[in-house]
C-alpha cells in the first residue's frame, strides 16, 4: 500500500452513487490505496449513506441447508468438502425432501427470510437429485413464507428452468475470486464455467446471488477486478465471504485479513455496486471479530444467519439482537409465498419496528446527519477531498474456509504465476501479477 492516498471526491461519488452509478475503475483503484491512516471515515460514511439511500434499514437474512456434503470431485483450494483434501467435513449423500423442508421451516420459525439448498459437487444433474430439489422447493414455497434459493454448482439453463418452474426463485453461484486469480484457487473448472452458470440464471430472470471469498491471497486490485466483473454481469446480490481457513485444505493457516480490511472490502463493493444487495456470509465471526456490528456502516445490507456449510455460525438470536440494537430491520415477519426477491425495496421490506427506541437510534431521517466515525477506522484526519459528512445532508435515503454459502465457491503455495501471497500490508498495488483493466471509466449506466 502506498502511503500517499489519492484524491477522491466523496461528494461527487455519493451523488453519483445515489443515481446508481458506481465508482470508475480508476476511482476504485484509488480507493483501495487508502490505508488506516487515511480517510477511511469518509469512505465508510459514503458507503453507509449509499446503503441507507438504496436499502433503507432493511436487512436481508438468509439461511442454508447443506443438503449434500463432502466427496466433491472438484478441487477448490479453500473448500473442506473437496475429495482431494483430508478434512473433517461431514460426508453424506442427498438429504430427503422431508429433511430439507423441516430445516427450512426451522429457519423460517427462527426469523430467516431466504433459504438456500446447497449441494456439493460439480453440478447437480442426476434425476433423483433434481426430483428431491423440485419437491423441496414446491413445499417450501407452499408451507413457508421463505424465498427459495439454491447453490448447485455449474448448472445449465435446462435444469435451472426445471427447478425454477418448481419454485426455485434465486440462484447462488460464486465467481470465487477475480478472473486473474481464479486458476490459483480452483483447479478443476474455469472462470468462464462460473460465468456461464451466472449468465444462464440471469437469462431465466432469476434473482442471481454471486460473489466470492476474500483473504485467499488475492491483491486489492483483484478485489476491484471481481467487483467490476460482477457489475458487468449485473448480478442482483453479492455474497461477501472472508476466508476462515479449514484444516486440511491448501489454504489452512492463511490469515490475511484484519477487521478493517473486511470493512474496507464491503465499502469498496458498496461504492462499485451501489444499488445491489451485499450479503456478508462465511467467515464473518472469524474475521470481523468484535467489529461485526460495523459491517452495516461499511455498506452491507444482509447477513447469512445460522450455521454455515461445515462450520457453526453465530447464535441466531444474538444476530437478531445485534440487528435490533442498531435499529435495523431484518424483515423477520412472514413474507408472502408469492413475493419474489427483488433488488428494489418493497412493502415486504418496510421497517417492522419503526417506533421502537432502537429503531429511532439508527433510523434517523434519511436526510439526517451521518453517524459518527467508526471506532478504530482511522478516520477523520488527513482528509482529502470533500467529506461525505458534508454531503450527507443532501442524501436520501462459507465459514469453513468460507465454504458456507459459497459451496461453489483455494494454495497460494501453488500459485501458478510463481509469486507468493503478498506480505501483509502489501497486498495492494504492488505485486504486478494481476491483470489491470485498460479502461478507467467503467461506470455503471
Ligand atoms: S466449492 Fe463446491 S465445487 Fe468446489 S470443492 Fe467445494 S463443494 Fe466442490
Amino acid at each position: 500500500m502506498t502511503t500517499h492516498a489519492p484524491t477522491l471526491d466523496w461528494t461527487e461519488i455519493l451523488t453519483r452513487g445515489q443515481r446508481g452509478i458506481g465508482l470508475s475503475e480508476a476511482e476504485a483503484l484509488a480507493l483501495v490505496q487508502l490505508s488506516e491512516e487515511d480517510d477511511l471515515d469518509a469512505l465508510f460514511c459514503t458507503a453507509d449513506a449509499l446503503r441507507r439511500h438504496h436499502k433503507g434499514n432493511a436487512i436481508n437474512s438468509c439461511g442454508i441447508s447443506n443438503a449434500r456434503s463432502g466427496r466433491c470431485p472438484e478441487r477448490c483450494n479453500f473448500c473442506s468438502q473437496s475429495a482431494h483434501f483430508d478434512t473433517a467435513a461431514p460426508r453424506y449423500t442427498t438429504k430427503s425432501a422431508d429433511v430439507i423442508v423441516d430445516e427450512a421451516k426451522a429457519a423460517f420459525a427462527g426469523g430467516v427470510r431466504e433459504f438456500s439448498i446447497v449441494m456439493a459437487g460439480r453440478a447437480i444433474t442426476a434425476r433423483k437429485d433434481l426430483d428431491v430439489l423440485k419437491e423441496a422447493f414446491g413445499r417450501i414455497r407452499a408451507e413457508t413464507g421463505l424465498q427459495t434459493c439454491a447453490s448447485l454448482g455449474l448448472m445449465k439453463e435446462a435444469e435451472l428452468a426445471e427447478l425454477q418452474a418448481a419454485g426455485m426463485q434465486s440462484m447462488h453461484h460464486n465467481l470465487e475470486t477475480a478472473r486473474s486469480f481464479h486458476a490459483n484457487i480452483v483447479e478443476t473448472h474455469s472462470y468462464d464455467d462460473e460465468v456461464e452458470t451466472v449468465k444462464a440464471a440471469k437469462k431465466l430472470g432469476m434473482y442471481v446471488c454471486s460473489g466470492g471469498i476474500f483473504g485467499m491471497g488475492e491483491s486489492w486490485e483483484q478485489r476491484v477486478e471481481m467487483a467490476l466483473e460482477l457489475r458487468d454481469l449485473d448480478v442482483d446480490s453479492v455474497p461477501i465471504n472472508f476466508l476462515d481457513p479449514r484444516p486440511g485444505t491448501p489454504l489452512a493457516g492463511l490469515h490475511e485479513l484484519s477487521p478493517v480490511d473486511c470493512l474496507k472490502i464491503i465499502a469498496l463493493y458498496r461504492l462499485v455496486l451501489p444499488t445491489k444487495d451485499l450479503i456478508v456470509c462465511g467467515g464473518r465471526q472469524a474475521n470481523l471479530k468484535g467489529r461485526q456490528v460495523d459491517l452495516f456502516r461499511a455498506g452491507a445490507n444482509g447477513l447469512m444467519l445460522g450455521n454455515y456449510l461445515t462450520t457453526p455460525g453465530a447464535d441466531l438470536q444474538e444476530d437478531f439482537a445485534m440487528l435490533e440494537s442498531q435499529g435495523l430491520n431484518p424483515a423477520r415477519r412472514p413474507t408472502s409465498p408469492t413475493c419474489h426477491p427483488c433488488p428494489r425495496p418493497c412493502a415486504e421490506r418496510a421497517p417492522i419496528w419503526p417506533d421502537s427506541p432502537t429503531s429511532r437510534s439508527w433510523a434517523r431521517p434519511v436526510d439526517g446527519p451521518a453517524p459518527g466515525p467508526l471506532a478504530g477506522a482511522g478516520g477523520g484526519h488527513r482528509r482529502r477531498g470533500p467529506s461525505p459528512a458534508s454531503a450527507l445532508p443532501q442524501a436520501h435515503g462459507p465459514g469453513g474456509g468460507a465454504p458456507g454459502w459459497a459451496a461453489r465457491g483455494g494454495l497460494l503455495l501453488q500459485r501458478r504465476a510463481g509469486a507468493g501471497p503478498p506480505p501483509r500490508g502489501q497486498g495492494g498495488l504492488a505485486g504486478g501479477r494481476q491483470r489491470i483493466r485498460p479502461s478507467d471509466q467503467r461506470e455503471q449506466a
